[in-house]
């Protein structure tokens, strides 16, 4: 397709961030990441939607496959991550080339120190508070 953003990257005539790929599929950093990992994984073939994957195109299967994959070499297969394709306009979908999100790594380990240093100062502030009344 001509004027499809993602073919365009595909044939390597708009730069990406490639992090995978094979002969059915290609993967890379979303250019405006809704979280510290987005990748989106693409059927190097033209497809517009879910709606027009052909039954029994093993494409579908062979994307979740890489999308394990690709969280495993990222190393959040087992602390965790989203993976979702937006269907048509009423389901998000904005770039009409089939792709999937895998969106990991709001980083639940310095969102706990950050939260442990706020209870810690809170703690710190109410020790000094009652020991200047006695
Ligand atoms: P959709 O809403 O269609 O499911 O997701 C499209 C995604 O493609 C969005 O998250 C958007 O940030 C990403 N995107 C749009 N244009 C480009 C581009 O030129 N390069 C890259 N890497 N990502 C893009
Ligand atoms: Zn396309």
């Amino acid at each position: 397709m001509a004027e499809c953003i993602f073919c365009k990257i595909i044939e390597g005539k708009i730069p990406a961030k490639i992090v995978y790929q094979d002969e059915l599929v290609v993967a890379f950093e979303d250019a405006n990441p809704a979280s510290p990992i987005h990748i989106l994984i693409v059927p190097r073939k033209h497809i517009p939607t879910l709606n027009d994957v052909p039954e029994n195109d093993p494409i579908l299967s062979h994307i979740g496959t890489v999308a394990t994959k690709i969280a495993a070499d990222l190393g959040v297969a087992q602390t965790g991550y989203r993976f979702f394709i937006n269907v048509n306009k009423g389901g998000g979908q904005v770039i009409f080339h089939l792709h999937a999100h895998l969106v990991s790594g709001k980083d639940m380990g310095t969102r706990f120190i950050k939260g442990a240093i706020v209870l810690a100062v809170g703690w710190r502030k109410l020790v000094a508070k009652l020991q200047s009344k006695s």
